[in-house]
């Protein structure tokens, strides 16, 4: 990104692009009327930094934050969060008293979590409820025993019930069935809790997708994640909002050198060159999160032209195709980034191996080290170089 050469495998975030992609999102469910946005941080803000990505989608104007497990929402406390925050999937014998400390709402999926939640005194709960992805969440055959449970247990003052909510199994298809029924479950789970006596602060059912293609599913909040990070939750499916990639993944080249025709490349010679060629060495593999699918299968960018990944992507290193050049040791290899120079991108990974954007970033770690850059800062606020470096090595 900023440096020509860079000294070592790094994965470069850009919080102002988190920062921009916040802002667009809650723009866009604002459009009618008052919508909350929460920005979904958790495994670890989708690879790109959980302390740091949350910084940035307050300051974007994300209302709340939203992580899986306990844990995640301690450390976002620990780091100095301290807005409206929400967990989800805590497992029995939780430490629920410790979300009650740090103000951190939880998540009930059953009567038996409910009453676990209940028995600390003084917890803010939300309930989930199953509308057909059957995955957590209570069951359409437990609702109404769920909100009497809860109803019961915030008439004695034991918990707050502050929302009900649920996930979608096929936003990212916005045709698809799926998405009209589990609405209208979910209409129909928030006419029951109102007639059991709830009255929920939030209701919420939409994630990346259904916010940005599907707004009757907006109702008082969206949860973003992916797209918080500038990837598109519905390739070819969302229309073009301006969001920005903010992870860039690069790493010096180690080495040069030519090989012949009839030449095997990496474990297994699953690639032989075809022609006289050169390849070029990057110290990055498996162990890193680099797909060993993307062998054979997807590109890298070196010296302003994508080159191919030849033969098998190795534990600690990968071999590119480099047409024939000879750079030099330490020239910039990128994996993917935001794709503004023509470099591949997340979603061309995701393409290549046959997954999606959300496991490229949030998998790619190992021996990477991370560093938060700002390209929005300016020379007032942030003395120095620009794009403003700000953490240096986190990890
Ligand atoms: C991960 C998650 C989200 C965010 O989904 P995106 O598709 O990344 O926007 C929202 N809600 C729940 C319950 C999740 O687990």
């Amino acid at each position: 990104m900023s440096d020509p050469v860079p000294q070592r495998a790094e994965i470069v975030v850009d919080v102002a692009a988190i920062r921009h992609n916040v802002r667009i999102l809650k723009d866009l469910v604002s459009v009618d009327g008052p919508v909350q946005l929460m920005t979904v941080v958790k495994a670890d803000g989708y690879g790109h930094g959980m302390a740091e990505a949350a910084a940035a989608a307050r300051d974007g104007g994300a209302d709340w934050l939203g992580v899986a497990t306990l844990d995640e929402a301690l450390a976002l406390r620990a780091a100095g969060d301290r807005g409206p925050l929400l967990c989800w999937l805590t497992a029995p014998g939780a430490d629920f008293a410790a979300a009650v400390a740090a103000g951190v709402e939880v998540t009930a999926y059953s009567v038996a979590e409910l009453d676990e939640v209940a028995a600390v005194g003084g917890a803010r709960v939300q309930l989930k409820v199953d509308t057909g992805l059957s995955r957590g969440g209570a069951a359409r055959a437990d609702w109404e025993a769920l909100f009497a449970a809860a109803a019961a247990h915030e008439a004695a003052g034991r918990v707050r019930v502050t929302g009900l909510w649920s996930h979608l199994a096929a936003s990212d298809e916005p045709g698809h069935p799926a998405n009209d029924a589990q609405e209208s479950a979910f209409r129909e789970a928030l006419r029951l809790a109102a007639e059991a006596g709830l009255d929920p602060e939030v209701t919420h059912l939409a994630n990346s997708a259904a916010a940005i293609l599907r707004p009757s599913a907006h109702f008082d909040l969206v949860r973003c994640g992916i797209a918080s990070y500038g990837l598109d939750p519905a390739p070819g499916v969302s229309p073009r909002l301006g969001l920005r990639p903010a992870m860039t993944v690069r790493a010096p080249l180690l080495m040069s050198k030519a090989v012949r025709a009839g030449d095997g490349v990496s474990y297994g010679h699953t690639w032989h060159a075809e022609e006289d060629t050169t390849v070029g060495v990057v110290p990055v593999g498996y162990a890193e999160g680099v797909p060993r699918a993307a062998g054979n299968a997807a590109s890298v960018w070196v010296q302003d032209d994508r080159r191919p990944i030849r033969g098998r992507v190795c534990m600690d290193q990968l071999v590119v195709d480099l047409d024939g050049e000879l750079p030099p040791p330490g020239t910039e290899v990128v994996l993917f980034g935001p794709g503004d120079l023509g470099e591949p991108t997340a979603q061309d990974w995701a393409d290549a191996v046959g997954t999606i954007s959300y496991e490229i970033v949030t998998r790619i770690g190992g021996r990477f080290a991370r560093r938060f850059v700002d390209t929005e800062a300016t020379e007032d606020d942030a003395p120095g170089d620009a794009p403003e470096d700000l953490e240096g090595t986190t990890r």
